[in-house]
């Protein structure tokens, strides 16, 4: 009898849920009513949408595996019939793709003083992709039979390793055992990282506002993320909260791997320079009693730097044989050759043994995922860096000074109206610092609102410097400002 009325009493439970989800799937229909730019706003600030209602289920499962029959037939199956357990199967949505199109939209429908500045690629002061036209030319002189044909070994072909370890320790300043594996892109070294080291279900440690491919990536390979920030209280660079979280992941779990994303964070523009990589080094040295540490250093935006953006790696010499490094190098804003899907990671260590199962490992997944990557641009760059480096170099430093000068106009108009921003030191991106959730979504929609396009992220909103104007980062801080204090309203 007593479990009678249990069961009657959860599926009252039950038929009260499914009745929120059906008020909640009403609203859902009359918000896709809302015209276009506000249905966006909207599906952005709730981050709910009814296709999340079956991974909302799937969080509880556990808690809820005897949902009542009409509870199941009214919010649809809690799993897919396909997929695997760990497969998110809710409507992948990225945010910059997205308000690009919104942006182009807006310009296309006539409106005036729309300003784009989601783009993570580089552009001219005439809003074109930047060309390295040097890149090109090499390109264009590789033979179609070379491009044609696949690369010359899983990893990459011998000459394009080699001439990239070369530029990655253009300082000399290497002194570690290495090994380097093509990969298509960043995203594709950074793959190999995720996928290589951990179990699943153990964590990752992120940067707490940071690229959101990395949370993409951690999720595909089934691994939980812990974050960590890169300023203090006083909003100056500060690695306690690093340093802290390290601590904590490898006193738990006997192995940390953590991502640090220098120089020229996305999306902050800070870049942490010698002094503070000398003092990780250290503590990372120290914490290794725990277990093994692998940083991984995704290094995507390094050849932007303003001052010499390679002098950092020396600090690695210091590593104990308990820490391995993996460079993840792409090609892609180097060679302004995004779609060309080049890039590589570089596996450093003092332990000789670990950097070479660490390569033969690298080597399956590369047969497994992509089997070997783009033969032709790997040619062109080893033409560009082997051949053609001045030429290369001098176009790539004008594109340099353009974002430096970008960068100060932005940096000195964003203090005179006092907007606060991360403390950018270089690169594609700076962004504003909000901590109050509730703000950083008003100020983002009201953002979009004025027609101006920016990337939301964890505690900011990144503004790239790499694809607007000199004109238009002088106008920009002012009206940021504007809409900031409008918000807090
Ligand atoms: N890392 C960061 C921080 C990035 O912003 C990007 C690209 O936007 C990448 C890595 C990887 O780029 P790709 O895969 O195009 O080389």
């Amino acid at each position: 009898m007593e479990k009678e009325n249990v069961r009657k009493e959860i599926e009252a439970i039950d038929d009260m849920l499914s009745d929120l989800f059906e008020k909640r799937m009403v609203l859902a229909k009359k918000e896709s009513d809302l015209t276009q730019q506000e249905k966006f706003v909207l599906t952005m600030a709730k981050n709910i949408r009814p296709e999340d209602v079956s991974l909302i289920k799937k969080q509880f499962n556990n808690q809820l595996d005897d949902l009542s029959q009409a509870f199941v037939n009214r919010t649809n199956d809690n799993s897919d019939l396909f997929l695997n357990n760990h497969a998110d199967f809710s409507v992948f949505k990225d945010s910059v793709f997205e308000l690009r199109t919104l942006a182009n939209k807006a310009i296309a429908q006539g409106e005036t003083n729309v300003i784009n500045a989601t783009i993570g690629t580089l552009f001219d002061e005439n809003k074109k992709i930047a060309i390295l036209d040097t890149v090109f030319d090499c390109y264009n002189a590789v033979s179609n039979a070379t491009k044609a044909a696949y690369a010359k070994s899983i990893t990459g072909n011998d000459n394009f390793n080699e001439a990239i370890f070369n530029w990655v320790n253009q300082n000399s300043n290497i002194e570690l055992h290495h090994k380097t594996v093509a990969a298509p892109g960043g995203t594709g070294a950074l793959a190999l990282a995720f996928n290589s080291f951990l179990n699943p279900n153990e964590t990752v440690l992120l940067p707490q506002t940071a690229w959101g491919s990395y949370k993409v990536l951690a999720k595909t390979a089934n691994l939980k993320c812990d974050f960590y920030k890169l300023t203090d209280e006083n909003n100056n660079v500060d690695l306690q909260d690093l340093m802290l979280k390290a601590l904590r992941i490898i006193r738990n779990q006997g192995k940390l791997v953590v991502v640090i994303n220098d120089p020229c964070h996305n999306p902050t523009g800070i870049s942490l320079g010698t002094e503070n990589w000398k003092l990780l080094i250290k503590v990372f040295n120290k914490i290794t009693e725990n277990g093994p540490i692998i940083i991984v250093n995704d290094v995507a935006y390094i050849d932007y730097c303003y001052s010499d953006g390679y002098d950092f790696f020396k600090t690695f010499n210091e590593a104990n044989e308990k820490i391995l490094f993996n460079i993840a190098y792409s090609c892609s804003k180097a060679f302004t050759a995004y779609g060309m899907r080049v890039g590589a990671n570089i596996i450093l260590s003092k332990n000789r043994q670990t950097v070479e199962n660490t390569f033969n490992a690298f080597t399956r997944s590369c047969r497994a995922y992509w089997s070997n990557i783009n033969h032709g641009f790997m040619e062109a760059v080893v033409k560009v860096l082997n051949e053609n480096k001045d030429k290369y170099l001098k176009e790539k430093q004008h594109f340099i000074n353009l974002l430096k000068e970008r960068s100060e106009i932005f940096l000195s108009n964003a203090q005179a109206v006092g907007l606060p921003l991360f403390p950018y030191s270089e690169g594609f991106f700076a962004t504003i610092k909000i901590e109050d959730d509730a703000l950083l979504n008003r100020f983002h929609n009201n953002l979009i609102a004025r027609n101006i396009f920016t990337v939301k992220f964890d505690k900011g909103i990144r503004i790239s410097l790499c694809a607007i104007t000199r004109e238009e980062a002088a106008v920009l801080p002012k009206i940021l400002n504007e809409v900031l204090e409008a918000s807090r309203q």
